[in-house]
């Protein structure tokens, strides 16, 4: 009796914020007994039984995830249900990332899905347009190669930073559900050096070693994740170093694509520099041409086609004014060795880590890991359970 009541005071001092919010405890009951929605879980229903004897919903929770902690059988091939068909990773992956060319690229989730990506594509694709229809053939005609020839240079690497930037992997921690289906958890420990799933400590909980360091858990991915790691709505995973979500690259920016993304900014700042001077020149010159005058004032095709000069030439004097701006931030934070959510949140960078030099590190999963898709999936059904410190 003295065991059980220190260990009901014990989960009651581990989730002090059990109130409010989420299912009812009648609900969260259900949840357990029945974790994937489907049949119960034998081990489990000892638990609930439990928690009406004792009264006490906390403790049957907290004993609840040790039971599904220890039912797990991290030594097995894959984790995985008899006579389950087993799916590569990226078909069922549970967050709100989208794969693409068989798992090979994955972009960003959010409800505007790509409006915004697809505005930063015209912005860079219809002013280069121009500048490679009307002012490249005649610079090269007339012996001019450098300049061409750099704005044709910067424009594939802008592009191609651009690509990497949204469609690579920003640093993803995969969830506790999917390490499990993929049975990752000791090449996840040996690349993170400590273990995500905290075996052996305190359920929702982190060692008092790590959480000193700024390890904290995550109640959504059920995984411990490293200083300055964090979770992002919008894709619905832990990201490692999180910068920020960026709707015009659809994509998280965090340590395997800030890279990219600062070298995408540095790049369209460029050719931003080198087209829009290049147009100007060039348009200024036919305006300067009495038979181009008396076209433009004939004919309504070349009318249309002066004015979305005009337009586009306000586009990218905006890009290149932003994108000098955001050159400027983000040059500053790598100075300062800080991520956006770092500055904006004056979030003191615990680990000293270099924001841009540090390593890119290595994929956390493998999009193409055989998977029990009923276990990647059951973080849905196990959501329910709740913790109140360390997050
Ligand atoms: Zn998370
Ligand atoms: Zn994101």
């Amino acid at each position: 009796m003295m065991a059980s009541e220190a260990g009901a005071q014990g989960s009651n001092d581990a989730h002090p914020a059990m109130d409010g919010g989420g299912l009812s405890d009648d609900d969260e009951t259900q949840a357990i007994l029945h974790p994937n929605g489907a049949r119960p879980a034998p081990r489990l229903i000892g638990v609930a039984r439990r928690e009406q004897a004792s009264g006490d919903i906390e403790l049957g929770q907290m004993g609840g995830f040790e039971q599904q902690l220890e039912d797990i059988d991290l030594t097995s091939p894959a984790h995985r249900r008899p006579g389950s068909a087993l799916l590569p990773l990226y078909s069922v992956w549970p967050s709100q990332n989208y794969f693409c060319c068989g798992g090979l690229l994955l972009t960003g989730g959010s409800g505007e899905f790509c409006a915004p990506n697809i505005c930063i594509w015209a912005m860079i694709l219809f002013p280069s347009g121009l500048y490679f229809i009307f002012v490249f053939p005649q610079l090269v005609q007339r012996g001019a190669f450098a300049l061409p020839g750099a704005t044709l240079v910067v424009f594939l690497v802008a592009t191609g930073l651009l690509c990497a930037t949204c469609c690579t992997d920003p640093g993803i921690l995969p969830r506790r559900d999917v390490i499990i289906a993929s049975n990752s958890a000791a090449k996840l420990e040996e690349a993170l050096g400590y273990d995500p799933l905290g075996r052996g400590c305190q359920p929702c909980g982190v060692p008092d070693g790590l959480y000193r360091q700024g390890y904290r858990y995550c109640r959504t991915c059920k995984i411990i994740r490293p200083p300055r790691a964090s979770h992002c709505g919008d894709c619905d995973n832990c990201v490692l170093r999180y910068d920020h979500h960026c709707p015009f690259v659809n994509n998280c920016v965090g340590q395997r694509n800030y890279a990219f993304f600062l070298g995408f900014i540095t790049c369209v700042m460029f050719l931003a520099m080198l087209v829009m001077p290049s147009i100007f020149t060039y348009f200024s010159a036919l305006s300067d041409d009495k038979s181009m005058v008396g076209l433009v004032s004939v004919s309504y095709s070349m009318r249309v086609v002066w004015y979305l000069i005009i337009v586009f030439g306000g586009f990218v004097v905006v890009a290149a004014i932003g994108s000098a701006l955001l050159w400027v931030y983000h040059a500053f934070l790598v100075v300062t060795n800080r991520t956006t959510k770092e500055y904006r949140k004056s979030i003191t960078n615990l680990t000293e880590e270099p924001t841009l030099c540090a390593p890119r590190g290595p994929q956390l999963f493998d999009p193409w890991a055989l998977v029990d898709p009923q276990v990647v999936n059951g973080s849905m059904n196990s959501s329910s359970i709740r913790c109140g410190r360390h997050l």
